[in-house]
């Protein structure tokens, strides 16, 4: 039994000045953690019980699916990282630091690189093949914008799983099991959270899924189906593709005068015509290489469906001189006589009546067809999708929500095997790649996300499996010595039961216990006091009831016991 006038912990009335959304307010008021220093939190003794409850389910899952614990240093050798070149591609998201010797090391941001060594240390043959290992460690990560308690810190614990396999249709194999994990894992938490189609870089494929719980203030835009289901990741997300409707030639291009109009809308406007007969054009470095790229003039460029298109090369803005040389002044390009590779989004295919920068200050060209008077090389999905599209999988139209990454499952192929050199021996005694995939579960932020699905106006209210502890046992009177007999009767027997008690003991009013309560938000509230015995026995509720129900001492444990099932 755990006794508050034997723990650190303290409640607050008021929620601290820099947390923005309600379950940090409330980790914080119910003392459950405190701050340290930006993005840096400690776990105080209930917030650790509900942290170490769902870092024991983690396992547990991770273990029935064949994936075995180790634990990796937190600071690793700089020369690991520059094996794979994200030495220099973390940039200044990653902590560097370095011993009294001058070498460098990293505040591991992620680990593919010390499990790939590993690996490489340990599997030889494809006997040895498959293997999934994973640790519960401490990840640090440079962001740009730590905020909203342990949804976004500078330190935060991480489950990271990877897999080794000697085969593709293995590594699947490997990717699925961790996936079902995930499923299970989430469910038993009590959060609701939904696997994502996500973005896999140059791996391709239908290999990443991020599980994210839908909130307010979640930092990713995910496009959802209300009819069939399927769901994805803004960045990922493919749109059933509606060309635009200037299909008819009309006549040759003409040049127009667009004074001062630069922007897609303000040449819709001066010219009066619907922005999606105007196309945007945009010039692009893509692995250092310019290229135009053309959308509906209403669309956004997704960055990321173009570097996958590459093949995963680096993708970026064009200078305005490089534009000016192979093309015109920027906000007066267009692709008619441009000698640049031109990719269209999809929606232009066919595009007859259109209108497009003249590549000279101060004009357009109207009626351009692209087929007829752009080189055009291929139409791909280059759009970001947003709400209102329709759905790829079955037509209808998306609905886009805000959601939080709590765990995140991605195929990485032989991108890290190849560079480490982490290869085994086939049957046939050919050296080959392993082939990877890897799997993070926050697991500090999941605990707050739980919070922020599950609450209501007066606390928290813990799903039963992940809660500091199943019961709050309020003694009201605890100067009466019946009353406390009683109560501590009660939490033996529950103890004996395996359901753990927490005992508000302090000499508080018992306005002062039950608001507490609710602010700390355990699953079952049980009150011992002189007025509820008289009435025949302890007054028992969940955290989500109003009313109690009074209940003999010996019926106390049973009805407990059935309220948490
Ligand atoms: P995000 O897009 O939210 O920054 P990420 O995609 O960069 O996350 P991963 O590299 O996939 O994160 O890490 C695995 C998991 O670690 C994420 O699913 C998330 O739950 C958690 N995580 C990542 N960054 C943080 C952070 N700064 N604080 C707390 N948890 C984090
Ligand atoms: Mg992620």
């Amino acid at each position: 039994m755990l006794r508050w006038t034997e723990t650190l912990l303290n409640t607050l009335r008021e929620p601290p000045q820099d947390a923005e959304i309600v379950s940090h307010k409330l980790m914080i008021r119910a003392g459950m953690m405190r701050k340290l220093g930006g993005g840096l939190y400690v776990y105080l003794p209930l917030g650790m019980r509900a942290l170490r409850k769902i870092e024991t389910i983690v396992r547990e899952e991770m273990d029935r699916a064949g994936a075995q614990e180790t634990l990796f240093p937190i600071l690793q050798p700089a020369e690991l990282w520059k094996q794979t070149g994200r030495w220099e591609t973390m940039g200044p998201g990653m902590f560097r630091v370095k011993d009294r010797k001058d070498a460098w090391y990293v505040l591991a941001p992620t680990a593919e690189e010390a499990f790939t060594a590993l690996a490489k240390s340990e599997i030889s043959s494809y006997r040895q093949l498959p293997r999934i290992i994973y640790q519960l460690q401490d990840k640090f990560r440079d962001e740009i914008r730590p905020r909203f308690g342990l949804i976004r810190g500078k330190e935060f614990i991480m489950k990271d799983a990877y897999s080794f396999d000697a085969d593709d249709a293995g590594a699947d194999k490997s990717y699925w099991a961790m996936h079902a994990a995930y499923v299970r894992i989430f469910e038993r938490v009590g959060l609701k959270a939904k696997p994502v189609e996500a973005d896999t870089g140059d791996i391709g494929g239908n290999f990443s899924h991020e599980f994210m719980v839908f909130a307010a203030n979640g930092e990713d835009g995910i496009l959802d189906c209300p009819a069939c289901g399927y769901a994805a990741n803004q960045e990922r997300a493919e749109r059933r593709v509606q060309v635009v409707p200037y299909q008819t030639e009309a006549g040759a291009p003409e040049e127009v005068a667009t004074p001062g109009q630069h922007s897609c809308e303000e040449v819709a406007r001066f010219l009066g015509r619907p922005i999606d007969q105007i196309v945007k054009s945009l010039v692009l470095l893509v692995g250092g290489k310019p290229v135009m790229v053309l959308v509906p003039g209403d669309r956004e460029l997704s960055e990321t469906k173009l570097r996958r298109l590459f093949g995963g090369a680096k993708v970026e803005e064009a200078d305005e001189a490089t534009v000016a040389k192979v093309a015109g002044p920027v906000g007066s390009i267009g692709p008619v006589g441009v000698e640049l590779p031109i990719y269209a989004d999809r929606a232009l295919e066919g595009a007859a009546d259109m209108v497009v920068g003249a590549n000279k200050e101060g004009f357009h060209l109207a009626h351009v067809s692209l087929a007829r008077d752009a080189k055009v090389v291929a139409y791909e999905d280059l759009v970001t999708v947003r709400e209102g599209d329709c759905c790829p999988k079955c037509g209808a139209t998306l609905t886009i929500r805000r959601g939080t990454e709590v765990g995140q499952c991605f195929k990485l192929g032989t991108k890290y095997s190849a560079a480490m050199g982490a290869t085994y021996l086939d049957e046939q005694g050919v050296a080959k790649p392993l082939i990877m995939g890897c799997y993070g579960i926050g697991v500090s932020r999941t605990l707050q996300a739980i919070v922020e699905q599950s609450n209501d106006a007066d606390g928290i209210i813990w799903p039963a499996s992940v809660a500091p502890c199943q019961v709050n046992l309020l003694i009201l009177d605890p100067d009466n010595a019946e009353v406390v007999a009683q109560a501590e009767a009660l939490g033996k027997a529950l103890e004996a039961r395996g359901i753990d008690v927490f005992v508000d003991d302090r000499a508080e009013r018992p306005g002062v216990k039950f608001k507490d309560a609710d602010l700390i938000g355990l699953p079952v509230r049980v009150v011992a006091g002189a007025k509820s015995l008289a009435k025949g026995g302890f007054e028992i509720r969940r955290r989500t009831e109003r009313d109690s129900v009074v209940v003999a001492p010996d019926k106390a444990v049973e009805t407990i016991a059935d309220l948490l099932r």
